[in-house]
């Protein structure tokens, strides 16, 4: 299997990967597979299943996918065009998409939220249909949104794991066992091992100028972010904290409010920063998701900014290798909070930010497995409820203590000499059986925990 460190970190819009980007990805695609056949198409449909329902309003899902339908991509998205197409979508009733003419969609009766059981396969289901003049159904397909703006269709999902099974790369490692096997016999770290399989698959020169701009999207992120105030759109009236917390944090340096523990500030900050940027519908970068987005940059900033001996030349190998420990828990288990709760997202996220510190503290590979068990341990059972269907409430702050694990974790890490009990991949394993066995209520779907018993929501 192989997954790239793209695939893992994707520049996209907020303010969900699985519930907008994944959305507007199968909407993309199903462009094309209109565009492929032999009959001209008319109209446009679509429905939306399962969590994409359930959540789907809060997380701006059918926007996505209308967008998606009109051209949109998620890596190229641009506000202010998205606002004025839509604006002339409702007036008009059609959509035209490039090569496809003008068709027929009106978005209230032609985009339907069905919240019905989900679809079998997985909760974040959706189907898009073409129509001709008659408004019969002439091309129909089922996609899912498994996470991480990931999209599969129902073929591609009974035929198994979505990762790219082309020509094998230099180390084809698929567990983690196998990945610290492959590092004592070959005398690498994971960073190198990670880098060698994406340039059998692209050029050196473009894989490291594609990392840089991943980290300055993500960067940028954490500086709007920690510049912007006001109130969070989608009704929760959430305001803005991390320009206060950050302008708080630097007018108390020095001073005798400054205390040890104030450090944590600055790792919430970071992730907050981050996560009400991608509230807002900003541009982030998925870490492995949306949700999670905050944990793995605010843990490269607080790298950067708080660590002795930092410095940006490492920023490559925190990738490469939190990108790896990513590929892993995705394809053993999920990276999906509608398919496992947020143990796959944040306790995701957080693995991933404890690997990749840890291995530019200068870590081995069994201190860097070691950190990311530890910051994923510490993440299962947790549920996923947003309240009002928001990924703003738990998710902002959970970003922050997601990020404190993770540096924690990196920590205690290197303390040790990566001997340990608990196998990553038996955590991974975990995190997977608990995840199957969490309720529906608590997988996205707001029906359940923060999202019912949070008054006046
Ligand atoms: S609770 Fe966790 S998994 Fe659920 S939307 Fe928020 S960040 Fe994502």
């Amino acid at each position: 299997m192989f997954l790239s460190v793209f695939d893992m970190f994707k520049v996209g819009i907020g303010p969900s990967s699985s519930h907008t980007m994944g959305p507007m990805v199968a909407a993309a695609r199903f462009l094309d597979k209109m565009r492929a056949a032999p009959f001209e198409c008319a109209g446009v449909k679509g429905t939306l299943h399962g969590s994409l329902a359930f959540t789907g309003v809060g997380h701006a899902t059918d926007r996505a996918t209308i967008l998606g339908l009109a051209g949109f991509l998620p890596e190229t998205y641009d506000h202010d065009r998205a606002e004025a197409v839509m604006a002339q979508i409702r007036e008009s009733h059609s959509i035209s998409p490039e090569g496809l003419g003008t068709l027929h969609f009106n978005p209230k009766e032609d985009l339907l939220f069905d919240f019905g059981p989900n679809l079998p396969g997985h909760a974040n289901g959706m189907v898009l249909m073409a129509t001709d003049k008659q408004g019969d159904t002439i091309l129909r397909e089922t996609y899912f949104s498994i996470g991480g703006g990931f999209v599969m269709t129902e073929a591609e999902l009974a035929a198994g794991r979505n990762t790219d099974e082309g020509e094998p790369v230099p180390y084809p490692f698929k567990s983690a066992a196998e990945m610290l096997q492959m590092c004592e016999t070959s005398g690498k770290t994971i960073a190198q091992m990670k880098k060698a399989n994406e340039i059998s698959r692209q050029g050196e020169t473009d894989m490291t100028a594609g990392v840089k701009r991943i980290w300055q999207v993500m960067n940028d992120c954490i500086e709007r972010g920690m510049n912007t105030e006001g109130t969070l759109p989608g009704g929760l009236n959430v305001k803005r904290r991390a320009k206060g917390i950050r302008d708080a944090l630097i007018a108390e340096r020095g001073t005798n409010q400054n205390a040890p523990h104030k450090i944590n500030d600055w790792m919430s900050v970071y992730a907050m920063a981050v996560n009400e940027e991608n509230a807002a519908g900003g541009q982030v970068v998925t870490a492995p998701t949306n949700g999670a987005a905050g944990v793995v940059p605010a843990v490269i900033r607080y790298y950067l900014d708080h660590h002795p001996g930092a410095s940006e030349d490492h920023v490559e190998d925190f990738l490469l290798t939190a990108a790896a420990i990513g590929g892993l828990v995705k394809f053993n288990a999920s990276i999906s909070g509608a398919e496992a709760g947020c143990q796959a997202e944040v306790g995701s996220a957080a693995a991933m930010g404890a690997a990749g510190l840890c291995a530019v503290m200068g870590g081995t590979p069994m201190q860097i497995e070691n950190a990311a068990e530890i910051a994923l341990e510490h993440h299962l059972g947790m549920t996923c409820d947003p309240v009002k269907g928001l990924v703003q409430v738990p998710c902002i702050e959970r970003n922050g203590l997601g990020a404190i694990k993770a540096i924690s974790a990196a920590s205690l890490a290197m303390r040790g000499d990566g001997t340990h009990l608990v196998p990553l991949d038996a955590c991974i394993e975990t995190m997977r059986q608990t995840g199957a066995d969490m309720m529906d209520k608590y997988k996205e779907t707001s029906l359940g925990g923060l999202a019912v018993n949070v008054p006046n929501c």
